[in-house]
Formats: structure tokens, sequence, C-alpha cells
């Protein structure tokens, strides 16, 4: 027979027990049998219509009958149906017991307190929460400002950069003064200023393998505010490893993502992508730029899932994926399974311990451009100076020529090379450049396939040109 699992609240209505083997081919036949069984859980499994409760879900081992066939999903005597109440009022994993608020905190918090949804008995499970934010950029910004002036108690913060300018259009918790200096003791002294009730744990360090468990071990709720894969897939394997809500988003130029990965409720991230994708697919922001506010409304929605989550309140993100867009201003959902054969969190996981992610995700310790015959700016400055017949193509896109460019370069963007190879001849010496030279080292790999062999590619492209050669030349 079908084994229905109960959760704890809904035990004392079974008469204490944890598990009911009820006969029923259905898993509507079967929460039939257990109401039968046990009348006193009806009215809270069914409304008066002998509806299913729209907080009470049943998954068919680990599916959500939601996304079978409902009431109707078959069910076999090795099945066990497990009914989770959605997250509601007192699931939270908070203990609040020793916590109290002085009058500071009361006064500080009381557009809090005089919600019913939080109230004193959340603001003190928020005061006890331990959050993790893995990154203080431009999503972990946000998140972290938010978080401790919402007042949630023990905030930890994992960076080990410096503030560039570059930073500055996003990662609000940083200002002009902050230039050059380690960003965690810039946010330590922010946070606290902002809130002096919030404990700042600083991690100045990388998430490694050997570190995550560790570090992750004394959090409840963790924050990923991370800009590469290899990063997202150890908090993600961490997570699943450890037990814990992982709240995750991504930014890319003007679109975002956000869920909540649970495991133990959902789906983990490798449910949804078990695999990343292949090195140099998918540029990064610092390749293909980001706007501004794009890390702020995102980071935004991580630090709400994260306050509900140690509340223990509203509908979370687990099992949705948000997408936004914000040039069209749109934000969709798409539904998040928990992929039945998932090598983390599936019944029979493959990963079961944190592996070597920069190998994982195909990154080699070489730079990309190992291979292609390169050039400094030192010889190049030497090469324009003397008046050598070369060639120098400038393979960046047009917005970005517009900010700086060397004089004489012929402009052609790397997507539209292929097309314009005629306009080249094998016969001259070319150098190639771009912003950082690792564009220009794959229009180096091209042409080298095409046909072309006096072709160089700029290592550290016009940035290190401004840096060595021509300070007036602006860098972005
Ligand atoms: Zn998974």
């Amino acid at each position: 027979m079908p084994k229905v699992l109960l959760p704890t609240p809904l035990r004392p209505y079974a008469g204490g027990s944890s598990s009911v083997e009820v006969p029923g081919a259905t898993v509507g036949e079967a929460l039939a049998a257990l109401v039968e069984r046990h009348a006193a859980l009806e009215r809270h499994l069914f409304d008066e219509g002998g509806r299913l409760r729209s907080f009470v879900n049943v998954y068919k081992n680990d599916e959500d009958v939601r996304y079978l066939d409902r009431e109707a999903t078959a069910v076999s005597p090795q099945d066990s149906l497990s009914i989770v109440p959605s997250i509601a009022g007192g699931s939270s994993p908070i203990a609040v017991d020793p916590v109290t608020l002085s009058n500071e905190e009361i006064r500080r918090y009381s557009r809090h307190l005089i919600l019913p949804e939080v109230g004193l008995e959340g603001q003190k499970k928020l005061k006890a929460a331990r959050v993790l934010a893995v990154g203080t950029g431009g999503l972990g910004s946000p998140l972290a400002v938010y978080l401790a002036a919402a007042g949630v108690g023990t905030i930890g913060l994992v960076d080990f950069d410096v503030v560039d300018d570059s930073n500055l259009h996003r990662q609000i918790l940083f200002g002009t003064s902050d230039v050059g200096k380690p960003k965690l003791s810039v946010a330590v002294r922010r946070l606290k200023e902002l809130n002096p009730n919030v404990e700042v744990v600083p991690f100045e360090e990388r998430l490694t393998s050997e570190n995550a468990l560790e570090i992750l071990r004394d959090f409840d709720v963790v924050a990923d505010g991370t800009d590469n894969f290899p990063t997202r897939y150890l908090v993600n394997d961490a997570c699943v490893l450890t037990g814990k809500p992982n709240v995750y988003a991504s930014i890319f130029r003007f679109e975002g993502q956000a869920s909540v990965f649970w495991a133990a409720k959902g789906p983990c991230y490798r449910c949804l992508y078990s695999e990343p994708p292949p090195p140099g697919l998918v540029p990064s922001c610092a390749e293909g730029g980001v706007l501004g506010i794009l890390p702020g409304l995102l980071g935004l929605i991580q630090a709400t899932e994260t306050i509900k989550l140690v509340l223990g309140g509203g509908e979370s993100l687990i099992g949705r994926l948000l997408l936004v867009d914000a040039l069209s201003m749109r934000f969709r959902e798409l539904k998040l399974r928990k992929n039945p054969d998932c090598v983390l969190c599936g019944p029979r996981p493959t990963v079961t311990k944190l592996i070597d992610y920069e190998a994982f995700c195909g990154i080699v310790p070489e730079p990309a451009d190992a291979g292609v015959p390169a050039i400094s700016v030192e010889e190049l400055a030497a090469m324009r100076r003397r008046g050598d017949p070369f060639v120098l193509l400038d393979v960046r896109e047009p917005h970005e020529i517009e900010i700086c460019a060397l004089s004489g370069s012929m402009r052609v963007p790397l997507g539209e090379l292929t097309e314009n190879l005629h306009r080249l001849s094998t016969a001259d010496e070319i150098v190639v450049h771009c912003r950082s030279g690792s564009r220009s080292a794959k229009a180096v790999a091209q042409l080298k396939q095409a046909g072309f062999r006096k072709v160089r590619n700029l290592a550290g492209g016009i940035l290190a040109w401004a840096d060595r050669i021509d300070p007036s030349v602006p860098k972005y």
C-alpha cells in the first residue's frame, strides 16, 4: 500500500503517526482513505468544498503532484506521498527563545512591529537569523544593506576584492573615497553605521571547495550574489550538502533571474542547469555590461526572499524561476521542477562532496589566449614610432570605439569578422586589439584558421595601452 508521510503539525490529528499506509490507486483515493481513517485531518487538508487546501502541497516521492496529474496522479504500492504545508507562520527554522529587543530596537523596527505578518515574534526571528551573503558586489550590496536595515542579527559577507571605480555605478555599499580599499572593511563599517545592532562577520577570502562547508555551517540562509559559474555551482552544492536554502539571483545587461533553491523543499540549481555552459559562451558582466539598477532590483528580490524564509511567511520563490527584463519592465515566471535524476539532490546522487569547480566549468589555469601569438603594448608603440607597415585591427563594438580608439585602426567588431575577411590581406602584418585582449585573441585564432599567418594579438588591449603608453586614453 502507498505510504503517506505526515509533517509534524499534522501528526496529532493522526494519532501521533508520522506515516500511514492507505489503500488507493490515485493521490485522491489515498488522501480520501487517509481522512476516512483519521477524520480530524480532514479540515486541515480539505476546504468546505472538498478541495485540497491551497497551502497544502502533496508530493509523490519527489514530485509535486501539481505538475503531474494532481489528485488523479496514479500511485503504486511502493510510492510514498508527502504532505508538505506551504511555508506558513511558525515553520521558520529560526529559534527565538533567548532573543529580546531593546527599547531602541523597538523604536527602530516600529514599522515592522505593527505589521501582523512580522510583529515582535517576527522581528525576534530576524534578530536571531544568520544570513551569509556570498559576494558584496552588485547583488550583495543592496542585499546586505537591506538585511542590516531590517534587523537581520548576523550577516556574514564573503569577498576578497578591493573597490574599483567601475564598481560604483551599482555597488551601493561603496563610495568614491573607498576606491582602492578592501570591500569588506568598507562594508562592515557601512553596515554597522546603518544598524549597530547587527553583527557583521567578514570572510575576506575566496569561497573554495576547501572552506565552503566550514563557512556555511553557522548560517541559516545563504544568498548567492556571485558573478561566475564555478562559485555558483560551489554555493549550490555546498547548500545542498549542508541542507541550507540558497537564495539565488543572476544578472546580465538588462535581464535577471531569481529563485530560491532548497533541496529539502524543491529543486536545486543543478536541477535547473545540471552543467555549466562551456567557457566563453556566456559573457560576464565585465565583458557584456550591466545596467546599474538591475542588480539593485534583483538584490532586493533576494533580500525579500531571505526575509520571508526567516519569518516563515508568504509564498517563497522555491520551485519558481522569476525572469526580470528591465528594458520592457516585464516579470515572467517559470515553474521549476525537482529533477528526479539530479546528480546532487536526486535520490541517487553521484555528487556527494564538493569538487573542483574551475575544472567542472572547463576553466583551465592558462589564460584563454594561450597559444595565440601576442605582442606587448611597448612593441606596438615602437612599431608605430618606426612607421613599420602593418594593419591595426580593432575588433571592439562601435559604442566602445566612441569612448576611445587608437588612430589609424581598421574597425571590425568580432562578430562581423568572418564576413569582412576580404578587407584584409594575408600578405599584411596584422595586429589585433580589443579592450582587454580576450576578444582579440579569439579574432587572431579565427584569422589563423582562415589562413592568415602574420597576425598577432595585442596583450592587455587598449587598457594596457592606457596604463603603460598613453594615460590620456580613458579606461572603461
Ligand atoms: Zn537538484
